[in-house]
């Protein structure tokens, strides 16, 4: 399935292609279940099989692009990782750490698939990244039981403005530099976690225009989400709706020489295989 955040309201969303058409999972199931996507987490097995005896014709509508938000707009927390692809580590001469690096992104910079962001400054960066959604909670989740608490996955940015996060140059803030309005598009919906084969082994690519910036694969995470999940859950507990921002591979315009900042009238395409496409447009 692949779940949507329209309005705040959980919208099934059953076309691709350029003509995308909805369903208002509340409404449709007569308030059997939520309209909040992240309150929906819990039931997810059991949405899938009332979608397949019952028959949305009459209540579907067709959904603009524009209108897609985070598919979970009001995560408990939102965890994102840092050096998490050596080739990246290298890139931007940052020794790859021996345990997860984690920050957050606050939740006030989460935005959907097609919205416009304002450029604080001319030192915005684009990280993309696989972000995984937390289904099922718990603490001290082991490796070997991990994915089964991943809901779903999705299409992330995690963009940067490289100036403030490097700014205490003693103490870099990467939770502050990464939180600007619309600098945790995510998007363009969750796609359930049964219809990801292997979240280990998915193609990532972001371009503006014909230039590829990134071109990688999950295959390369140093950590990957089972590791995540568990080093995570060791400290804290874990939530439905959590977010984790995997970590960027190489490619990143803070890493060039020179640099090479997002700049206004430039639109960003991210793609993920099997995920979907988020674009951002800057002005
Ligand atoms: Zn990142």
């Amino acid at each position: 399935m692949r779940i949507a955040s329209i309005d705040d309201r959980a919208t099934l969303i059953i076309e691709n292609g350029e003509d995308l058409q909805g369903v208002d999972i509340e409404k449709w199931s007569n308030g059997k279940f939520p309209s909040n996507t992240r309150e929906l987490l819990p039931h997810l097995d059991e949405l899938r099989t009332w979608v397949k005896d019952h028959d949305s014709d009459a209540d579907i509508f067709p959904v603009s692009w524009d209108s897609l938000e985070s598919p979970i707009t009001d995560p408990r927390q939102i965890f994102a990782i840092g050096m998490n692809y050596q080739a990246h580590a290298e890139e931007v001469a940052i020794a790859a750490p021996e345990v997860p690096a984690v920050f957050t992104k606050f939740a006030t910079s989460l935005s959907g698939a097609r919205k416009a962001i304002s450029l604080p400054s001319d030192s915005v960066d684009w990280e993309i990244e696989l972000v995984a959604i937390i289904g099922r909670g718990g603490r001290n989740i082991s490796r070997e039981d991990a994915l089964d608490h991943i809901a779903g996955y999705a299409v992330g940015q995690d963009l940067s403005d490289r100036a403030l996060q490097f700014a205490a140059s003693s103490s870099p803030q990467f939770s502050l530099g990464k939180s600007y309005a619309g600098f945790a598009p995510v998007g363009p919906w969750m796609t359930t976690s049964d219809e990801v084969a292997d979240p280990g082994q998915l193609k990532m690519r972001c371009a503006v225009g014909e230039e590829v910036l990134q071109d990688g694969s999950t295959a390369n995470l140093i950590f990957d989400i089972p590791t995540l999940v568990e080093h995570l859950s060791s400290v804290v507990e874990l939530a439905p709706g959590d977010l984790i921002f995997t970590g960027t591979p190489d490619g990143v315009g803070f890493g060039r020489n020179p640099k090479r900042y997002l700049r206004t009238g430039e639109e960003l395409v991210s793609t993920i295989e099997g995920l979907g496409e988020i674009r951002q447009l800057f002005s």
